[in-house]
């Protein structure tokens, strides 16, 4: 029996970036005794490194924003594929949300009568991000750490214990969701710095643990991204949506080596910025697809005209939505117009004074100038695409945020899927974690007071030994578990594991997919979950950044499965999700989402076949989109995307 520390919540939650923290904050203030868990420092969560702003329709600098075009914008940007009551949900709240944050103390930049000034980006019609410079997510993660923090003090004011309803455990990583039968029942959990176990108990588990970008080589995501979340989901028994959808961001650094992948914020574009290809040409007025052709500007003259006078001139074709701008990019490159190190050429130096930039861009002035030492004042940048969010993830109730079949579960953020359909707008994720985080603090602590009055759930020691067994296998030198590393065969190494894997994905499941390489791809990931599971490590518990790795090495395999065989199975290209032999988005899709389930329904892994795989795909039809909210749009547009019977319907 495995001796460890067990205590009782009535919420935990996964997680502290934006989703987490308003979970948080909600679930506390609905009364629930909650704990929040992190893998980093408590206020380092990847939502700080947001850049461009928080989408919200408030309408500050154009009148004619109002939620309706927001939800109008988000379904176009998803390709129709979006959970329309979330986009419906996610469009209603969010100015709320903005407004919240700034009575708890967010200082936004104004606009010169002093409202909260708000910016243009991809795919939105109206200039609707609320920003503060560059650093939008940072000042989001203050203002909630502030509000964590006054509510502590509150409580400390009633019991003496700054702790005592609202705790946080940083630098700790949950590594299995525990159950009560089908039911909810806690965490099992390792200190980072002690390689301690513990076990937090609770009918209520609100997981809010960001994306999946560590599975790829080039990224834009924190080291955190190793789609934990996605895999606690599955091995409890709760399904991922549409995990083929990956977004590529168009503008990543491409030199030098070391920050390959690093963002470069759409801010840029937004606020006048413009892509060149090495022959000095504005290659995005090539590339406007047909569903946006009456939106976007045709010349480069009334591209520039908007900026000023965004009533009678159409948008530059820079600002379509990033899967349109990133697949030109790739195309560019690919046809020989590429920069010298494998990108394109974004200006801001010819089109807004040295001063301006500076003020406007301040962390993309430093980031060049420390990085690359290039000064965006004076010349262009080099950027390419590179892979920044998940669409997919775990399949949630629009509502409440709960998942599917595994009661007490929830799932808020980056890790749950359907909102933003098969491709995200910039700025509706920070928008996404303050609407759905509340939400699912709200009913995971409602859900809470329901079982806590009837009689908590009990965790039985058996759980308990396997997830602590599964935790210590790299350590082990030989051994009859599934897994263990044989004697006589050296232990594999997580860092080279992890190396193989991000390339796979990249090179394979990437921006332009090909079947016969998604195939490649799947042996390749059976292979490496092989291997997985002799990952060894040397050394001890205490601060071992290669077992963590060896630990998070399970969750990338299991994520990488679910894209890459949801990729082969959808036939047709849709937002984050290009098949070069299914170059066009076909209707018929339309109102099919894609499944991933553990093939092994117990949470185990070591039954399933190594080769056929972890997870099975199941195909299930969408929800009919509400007729009001279909009315929003016109019929001619609706022809483009809705299935025949949906038409007909
Ligand atoms: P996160 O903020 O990533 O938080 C996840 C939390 O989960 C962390 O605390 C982590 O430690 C914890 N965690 C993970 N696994 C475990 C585990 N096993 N155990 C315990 N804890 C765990 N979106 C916008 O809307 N506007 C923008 O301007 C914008 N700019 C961006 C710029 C960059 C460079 C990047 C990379 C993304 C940007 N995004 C932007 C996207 C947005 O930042 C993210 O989608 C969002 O912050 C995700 O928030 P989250 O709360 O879901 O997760």
């Amino acid at each position: 029996m495995t001796q460890l520390e067990r205590q009782e919540w009535d919420v935990v939650v996964v997680g502290a970036g934006g989703a987490g923290l308003r979970a948080a904050i909600e679930a506390r203030e609905q009364g629930a005794r909650t704990a929040v868990i992190c893998k980093s420092l408590f206020g380092k969560a990847h939502t700080v490194m947001a850049e461009g702003g928080i989408a919200a329709s408030m309408g500050n600098v154009n009148s004619g924003d109002n939620w309706q075009v927001h939800f109008r914008d988000t379904m176009r940007g998803g390709k129709f594929l979006n959970q329309w009551r979330m986009a419906e949900l996610h469009a209603r709240e969010a100015p709320d949300r903005v407004w919240e944050l700034e009575t708890w103390g967010a200082l936004f930049d104004r606009t010169a009568d002093g409202r909260i000034s708000q910016r243009n980006f991809g795919g939105h019609e109206y200039p609707r991000l609320a920003h503060v410079g560059d650093r939008t997510g940072l000042e989001l993660i203050r203002t909630l750490q502030q509000k964590i923090v006054q509510l502590q003090q509150e409580d400390f004011k009633q019991s003496g214990d700054y702790e005592s309803r609202l705790k946080v455990f940083q630098e700790c990583t949950v590594t299995r969701v525990l159950k009560d039968g089908e039911r909810v029942a806690g965490t099992f959990c390792y200190e980072r710095e002690s390689g301690r176990f513990f076990v937090l108990e609770a009918p209520s588990v609100v997981l809010a643990t960001g994306g999946i970008g560590k599975s790829f080589k080039v990224t834009s995501n924190s080291w955190e991204y190793t789609g934990d979340g996605h895999a606690l989901a599955l091995l409890a028994g709760a399904p991922l949506l549409n995990m083929e959808f990956v977004q590529f961001h168009p503008t990543g650094m491409v030199w030098p080596p070391s920050v390959k992948g690093i963002l470069v914020t759409e801010s840029v574009r937004g606020d006048g910025g413009v892509l060149r290809n090495s022959d000095g040409k504005r290659f995005m007025f090539d590339y406007v697809p047909d569903v946006f052709k009456e939106k976007y500007a045709e010349s480069e003259e009334e591209g520039d005209r908007w900026y000023e006078d965004p009533d009678h001139n159409r948008r530059p074709p820079e600002l379509l939505p990033r899967d349109e701008v990133a697949r030109a990019i790739n195309s560019e490159v690919k046809a020989g117009r590429g920069s010298p190190h494998g990108g394109v050429y974004l200006d801001v130096s010819t089109r807004m004074p040295a001063e301006t930039i500076r003020r406007r861009l301040p962390s993309m002035y430093h980031q060049f100038k420390e990085l690359a030492d290039v000064d965006i004042t004076a010349e262009a940048m080099e950027v390419g695409p590179t892979c920044h969010y998940v669409m997919g993830g775990i399949a949630v109730d629009s509502d409440t945020a709960a998942t599917r079949g595994v009661p007490g579960l929830f799932a808020a953020g980056e890790v749950a899927g359907g909102m933003h359909g098969s491709n995200r707008l910039g700025g509706n994720s920070l928008s996404d974690l303050l609407v759905f985080g509340r939400r699912a603090g709200l009913h995971a602590s409602q859900h809470a007071a329901e079982h806590l009055g009837v009689s908590r759930p009990v965790i039985d020691e058996t759980q308990i030994d396997a997830a602590a067994a599964e935790a210590l296998r790299p350590f082990s030198a030989e051994g009859s578990e599934p897994g263990a590393q044989e004697p006589g065969r050296p232990p594999e190494n997580p860092y080279t594991l992890h190396q193989e894997l991000q390339q796979t994905m990249n090179d394979l499941v990437g921006i332009i997919r090909r079947e016969g390489e998604m195939e490649q791809a799947l042996e390749k990931l059976a292979e490496l979950r092989v291997r997985a599971r002799r990952a060894g490590v040397e050394g001890h518990r205490q601060f071992n950044p290669g077992w963590h790795l060896a630990l998070d090495l399970r969750n990338m395999l299991l994520v990488s499965e679910c894209i890459a065989r949801a990729a082969l199975e959808r036939t047709e290209s849709r937002g984050g999700h290009t098949r070069e032999d299914f170059p066009a988005m076909d209707r018929a899709w339309r109102p099919v989402n894609l499944l991933c389930r553990p093939a092994d329904p117990t949470g185990g892994l070591a039954a399933t076949d190594p080769v056929r795989g972890q997870i099975e795909l199941v195909t299930t039809t969408t929800e009919p989109i509400r007729p009001d909210l279909l009315a929003l749009f016109e019929k001619e547009e609706l022809v483009k995307y809705l299935a025949e019977e949906e038409l007909y319907e």
